[in-house]
């Protein structure tokens, strides 16, 4: 027995595992003082420890009287924090799940779920939010709204739907559009005011639900929402295999109805929210209830005032990025993830999550439905619904009167091509232009030039850390590689031969956009990508832009081809269709179609119809052909059979285990000790070097365990993860863990 029952203490000692924010795959046991003890310590209580040198926050996980540890080495706790913002038992339990699943340290796993300030030893000085309201009315401020509703739109629309909602933030107009300056116009005009308010939890009421925005489903949509609706009381997974504007989100908006009447939370799970403020829009005019907001563009007392409203019940909806789904939601009734083949939903350093998988096991934990939605769904789930795990459900037709946009392709092969366009593409941008409607032109590649080299000897300008070449931004005069951000300026003389004639090969957005204007001189040209959104609040300044018609050619790379909505767009061009057709990745010809499918969705929105065209070299290609006259259906179908075939996944599982060094030879032989172990049921394919083989300076290896049974590939990486200590290359590599990895580049 341990020595305490001898002490002069009457109150046993109390010991808890507590969870630290280190990269250890173990708990750490403390040890709790009498003067702590009351009231009794929980699972899921925030604590002060001493870790190292320093003072972290650790969240007990277990307690216990007994401690099979020299009781003499363990430290007591230093603090026990504000009792109000415990983990529930729920949340603790599935945190654990998702550490084990992933084999993630589970420190980590807490810390990455937890808001920066409660991850913070220092006291917490939580103020009620500030919110937005309107003003009573009087004689005065009608006649002042009746001028804006005439002058400023915008200004009245802002007015509107404060109005309505009596209590909104700042988080979410800054994410509709609007700006401070319209907040302060309407301030001084005594027509709205900003309060601190304390949230109160949400209840439902009758006014909550705006009917009058509501459509009239289709039967097949009907139809969902109803299977949706059957089963709410348990766990069921939906996936709505729908083209876009087929009325998917028209089918979420509906099936929530009933959580939220019921008094239930619902977490919403996009790709990049800062994409999407028709979302939010479409949610705030359809219900009048706390909805907020959970992304990367809020600062550290945001985040916090969205957990606590997520907490405490005060929020009725959130909408969030990937990390949404370690929301404390505290009645949660659905999880709907839009979008969910899209790849920005996995986390691709430290904690390797998936936002849309982990989502699942969190509906699976609460017995509760789970809606996928996209129109051009992952392999992983299409398999998982054609073989009846999901439920499946298709909308193939467009919602309303708009129909479904034509791709065509055009082969540049047999056409002269200027500036990346070819002869028969510039003719119909020229009538669609003549129409009044808008192009989009999608370039998957930012920067003037993807590369320079010289005239006469064929040198190329290479990043040497990363042995590919430079990107040429022509605005900033420099070069830049796109792999690890190194910057250089352009050498005036070839290293190699010493000429003076270097310049750039290919084009990129920055050059067409440029080039464009003396093709069409008499239109206005908008080009959206990283860089030309690098500024806060610049991207919903563009797309508003757009909407309201400054621009008649917009030229963009995949932050444009996804999820927003275009009405008056009736031609996208894609301009370089081949971009995937020969890689080695398995997934690459999927994750095309996907793209080339998006950005055609983003086509004839409205009533007026659309058309794509696909320029390619190979338009003869079996793929391109099969997503062209078949469909993204017929072509994932077919390209399933080939993955049985081979099985890869989803017909297998796969971990990653990635490994860089200095030198080459320390990965290799750090893996290649790996595969000395003896699995059951699983097989090794490696080490080989990644296809991006260096970066910034590192070389990279790439180990792929596969398996036919997850159990039995869990197993596996147990063995190896345990095999790790005694690896004499551990300490000279740095090397990471990915479970059902999605980008086998890197
Ligand atoms: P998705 O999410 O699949 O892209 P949406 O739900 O956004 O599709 O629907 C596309 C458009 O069609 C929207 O403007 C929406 O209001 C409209 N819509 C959706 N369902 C219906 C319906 N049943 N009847 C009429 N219009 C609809
Ligand atoms: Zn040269
Ligand atoms: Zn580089």
């Amino acid at each position: 027995m341990p020595e305490q029952t001898t002490s002069p203490q009457l109150i046993p000692t109390t010991y808890v595992q507590v969870a630290v924010p280190v990269p250890m795959r173990q708990l750490f046991t403390y040890q709790i003082p009498l003067d702590m003890q009351q009231p009794s310590i929980q699972v899921g209580e925030r604590v002060a420890v001493s870790f190292g040198k320093r003072d972290v926050i650790a969240i007990v996980l277990s307690i216990t009287n007994e401690c099979d540890v020299d009781v003499k080495k363990i430290k007591p706790i230093t603090k026990r924090l504000n009792d109000s913002f415990h983990l529930s038992d729920s949340l603790v339990g599935f945190l654990n799940l998702c550490a084990s699943y992933y084999h993630h340290p589970i420190g980590d796993v807490f810390q990455q779920a937890l808001p920066k300030l409660l991850r913070q030893v220092k006291k917490l000085d939580i103020q009620p939010p500030m919110v937005w309201h309107s003003q009573d009315r009087t004689e005065t401020s009608q006649e002042q709204l009746d001028k804006i509703a005439k002058r400023a739109p915008k200004q009245y629309a802002l007015f509107q739907l404060i109005d309505k909602h009596q209590g909104i933030g700042w988080a979410e107009l800054r994410t509709l559009g609007y700006s401070k300056a319209q907040l302060n116009a309407l301030t001084n005009k005594a027509l709205i005011k900003e309060i601190k308010q304390k949230p109160k939890k949400f209840s439902w009421q009758e006014q909550a639900l705006a009917q009058e925005n509501k459509q009239r489903l289709s039967t097949a949509q009907a139809i969902i929402v109803a299977a949706i609706n059957q089963s709410t009381e348990q766990f069921s997974c939906h996936l709505i295999d729908g083209i876009t504007g087929s009325g998917k989100t028209e089918v979420y908006l509906q099936a929530m109805e009933n959580v939220l009447a019921n008094n239930q939370q619902v977490l919403v799970i996009v790709p990049e929210i800062g994409l999407t403020p028709q979302t939010l829009l479409r949610f705030e005019q359809r219900f009048n209830v706390p909805i907020c907001l959970h992304h990367s563009n809020l600062n550290d007392t945001e985040r916090l005032d969205t957990w606590l409203s997520a907490q405490q019940g005060c929020a009725a909806i959130i909408i969030g990025t990937r990390s949404a789904v370690f929301s404390p939601l505290h009645q949660l009734g659905m999880i709907i993830v839009d979008e969910e083949h899209d790849s920005s939903l996995k986390q691709q350093d430290s904690f390797r999550y998936h936002g849309r998988d982990i989502a699942i096991l969190r509906a699976r934990q609460l017995n509760i439905p789970i809606v996928l939605g996209s129109a051009t769904p992952s392999f992983e789930s299409l398999q998982n619904a054609l073989s009846g795990k999901y439920q499946y459900h298709q909308l193939q037709q467009r919602a309303g009167k708009s129909s479904k946009a034509k791709i065509a392709l055009i082969d540049v092969a047999k056409q002269q091509i200027e500036f990346g366009l070819s002869g028969s593409l510039k003719h119909e941008i020229k009538q669609t232009l003549a129409r009044g409607e808008q192009v989009l032109i999608f370039l998957n590649r930012r920067g003037y030039a993807p590369a320079i080299n010289c005239q006469e000897c064929h040198w190329l300008c290479d990043c040497q850390r990363c042995d590919k070449p430079y990107t040429f931004h022509q605005k900033q005069q420099l070069l830049i590689c796109h792999h690890c951000g190194s910057q250089k300026r352009v050498p005036r003389q070839c290293p190699s031969c010493g000429s003076v004639r270097i310049a750039p090969v290919g084009q990129g957005t920055e050059q067409l956009e440029q080039r464009i204007s003396d093709i069409f001189p008499d239109v206005s040209v908008v080009r959206i990508d990283r860089d030309s959104t690098r500024k806060k609040g610049e991207l919903t300044k563009l797309l508003q832009e757009i909407t309201e018609k400054k621009h008649q050619l917009l030229i963009g790379t995949q932050m444009l081809a996804k999820g927003h909505h275009f009405p008056d767009v009736t031609l996208v061009a894609v301009l370089d269709g081949d971009g995937a057709l020969f890689s080695f990745d398995f997934r690459a010809s999927e994750n095309m179609a996907q793209l080339l499918i998006q950005v055609a969705g983003r086509a004839g929105r409205a009533s007026k119809p659309g058309k794509v065209l696909v320029q390619t070299s190979y338009p003869d290609h079996p793929l391109l052909q099969d997503l062209v006259h078949n469909g993204y259906q017929h072509f994932a179908k077919q390209a399933l059979i080939e993955r049985k075939q081979a099985l890869l996944p989803p017909f297998s599982f796969q971990a990653l285990i990635r490994a860089e060094a200095n030198y080459p030879s320390y990965p290799e032989k750090f893996l290649r000790t790996l595969t000395e172990q003896r699995l059951t049921n699983c097989e090794f394919a490696g080490p080989l070097p990644a296809a991006m083989g260096k970066k910034a300076g590192k070389f990279r290896y790439h180990l792929i365990l596969q398996s036919k049974s997850r159990k039995e590939l869990h197993i596996a990486i147990l063995q190896l993860l345990n095999a790790i200590p005694n690896n004499e290359w551990q300490h000279k590599v740095r090397w990471s863990l990915d479970i059902d990895p999605i980008d086998l580049n890197w």
